[in-house]
């Protein structure tokens, strides 16, 4: 079919959800996808941080072609190798001792709500159930995970919101002294504010979420749906930063593009759960855990993989800011490992479209921010072409 027919289709049969690009994907392979009619795209934002291995990685497309012929889902009435296994690589490479599975961001981000709410009554009776996010974080779409989210655009008209959520301004450590009180059941926040506009957190700020936490008897919850599996050049991005959290939640990069998530903590926090208290049908099937599984495999036993993301990053990063020198109209290049935001005086939109046409895939978190998050095995040649191409957009815009 080809593209206009299948927007036509699109617009007809699909709720309006989503603003997307006359583009239409057919077939993946490494950092390159291709359209309807054949054209070549440099993919520099990876389904949005999830294909860090980049398209159909012959382990991970290997590992799922075995998995569909065994057995694809049981339910979580019975046990299944592939979830035990992955909850286990993940233990054994993180700060956690326990993993709850299940589909997405915002279901990772809800257990990760729901366990601090049951944790903390337990502790302190139900007088302490608030969660204090950030100002311009994103945690999903569900009615809870938008209200963590400190984005008025994502809450506006599904009020009545839940109750015992606040926000305090991003690396504000004053303020989130203030709003963290004996109320509190846990911080939330983002190692780096992804769909906020690359923002990284500061160091003094995560030890100040740490510190402030353990003060005040609440639990540190770290939202690496987007950082984590070696986006930021470490398996998880709390590693930068010399503290570990009490929970945290994994979706985008954990399958290499199947839907996964997953809720890992520690024991103390963990036992908030017990046998009915929460659940998913699909969660941690046999399938999408056998594709994570490949996935950390391929991370875990090429050493080089996470080494390569964080150069690779500060290639990048090195590149923009080079052309931030010689191009007025870029005000900010940040970044960590391959998550990177270019902030410009243009409109980001038209920029995105603009790198498109020349064959090159990115987007705007909002009007002036680009984002860039390929596949963490780019090359260096393939960075070179974007950061070139983006010089050249931004002057022809000019
Ligand atoms: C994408 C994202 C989510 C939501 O994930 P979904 O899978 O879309 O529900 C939550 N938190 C962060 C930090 C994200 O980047």
């Amino acid at each position: 079919m080809l593209t206009e027919e299948l927007m036509q289709d699109a617009r007809k049969y699909l709720m309006d959800t989503y603003a997307r690009y006359p583009l239409a994907l057919v077939r993946g392979h490494g950092t390159k996808v291709y359209d309807v009619e054949g054209r070549e795209y440099l993919d520099f934002l990876a389904g949005i941080a999830v294909n860090v291995l980049g398209h159909c990685h012959p382990k991970v497309t290997l590992a799922l072609q075995q998995q569909a012929q065994q057995l694809i889902h049981t339910s979580n009435l019975f046990y299944t190798e592939p979830q035990v296994r992955l909850a286990r690589v993940l233990v054994e490479h993180s700060f956690a001792d326990k993993v709850f599975f299940c589909n997405s961001g915002a279901e990772a981000n809800e257990a990760a709500i729901k366990l601090a709410r049951r944790w903390a009554h337990a502790k302190d009776g139900a007088g302490r159930y608030e969660i204090v996010s950030m100002v311009n974080s994103f945690h999903g779409r569900t009615l809870a995970t938008l209200t963590a989210t400190g984005q008025e655009k994502v809450q506006k008209g599904f009020e009545p919101l839940p109750e015992g959520f606040r926000h305090v301004p991003f690396n504000d450590a004053a303020a989130l002294s203030t709003a963290v009180t004996s109320r509190t059941a846990a911080i939330l926040v983002e190692v780096v504010q992804g769909e906020g506009g690359v923002q990284v957190a500061t160091p003094a700020f995560l030890k100040a979420c740490r510190d402030i936490s353990r003060e005040r008897g609440a639990l540190l919850m770290l939202d690496e749906v987007q950082t984590g599996i070696g986006r930021t050049g470490k398996l998880f991005a709390y590693e930068h930063f010399g503290i570990t959290p009490d929970v945290m939640t994994l979706a985008k990069g954990l399958g290499g593009g199947v839907p996964i998530g997953a809720c890992l903590a520690t024991d103390d926090a963990a036992k908030a759960f017990t046998p009915g208290s929460h659940a998913s049908t699909f969660g941690g099937n046999p399938f999408v855990c056998a594709a994570a599984l490949a996935v950390l495999e391929v991370i875990l036993e090429d050493k080089d993989i996470l080494g390569q993301c964080a150069r690779s990053g500060e290639y990048f990063l090195k590149g923009l800011q080079e052309l931030r020198g010689r191009c007025p109209a870029v005000t900010a290049v940040r970044g960590l490992g391959l998550l990177i935001g270019v902030e410009v005086a243009l409109d980001a939109r038209e920029l995105v479209h603009d790198l498109r046409k020349r064959g090159i895939l990115a987007n705007a978190t909002s009007e002036h921010v680009l984002r860039f998050a390929p596949p963490l095995v780019v090359t260096t040649a393939e960075i070179d072409r974007v950061v070139a191409t983006l010089g050249d957009v931004i002057e022809a815009r000019r």
